[in-house]
């Protein structure tokens, strides 16, 4: 079992997102075990299609960009290497 192989699959999805239009309401996630997609702004949203998560900004109303995702997660792992 390869724990890297599934992060970086994850973070694939994450960054491409997915086609689909429907998403769940914004779930904010308080606690230790987020979501990768809640790690980045404590809020998420699931596509109902095919239940991808992503991150949900609150103030903005709306799902992150893929270039703001890839720059939060660049930021998380710069953290997490240290
Ligand atoms: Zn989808």
């Amino acid at each position: 079992m390869s724990n890297g192989e599934d992060l970086r699959v994850t973070i694939f999805d994450f960054i491409f997102g997915c086609r689909h239009e429907r998403h769940s309401f914004p779930l904010t996630i308080r606690g230790r075990r987020r979501p990768i997609a809640a790690s980045l702004t404590g809020t998420y949203v699931a596509c109902l299609d095919c239940g991808k998560e992503f991150p949900y900004d609150w103030a903005e109303m709306r799902v992150l960009s893929a270039k703001e995702r890839r720059k939060l997660i660049t930021r998380i792992h710069s953290e997490r290497r240290v």
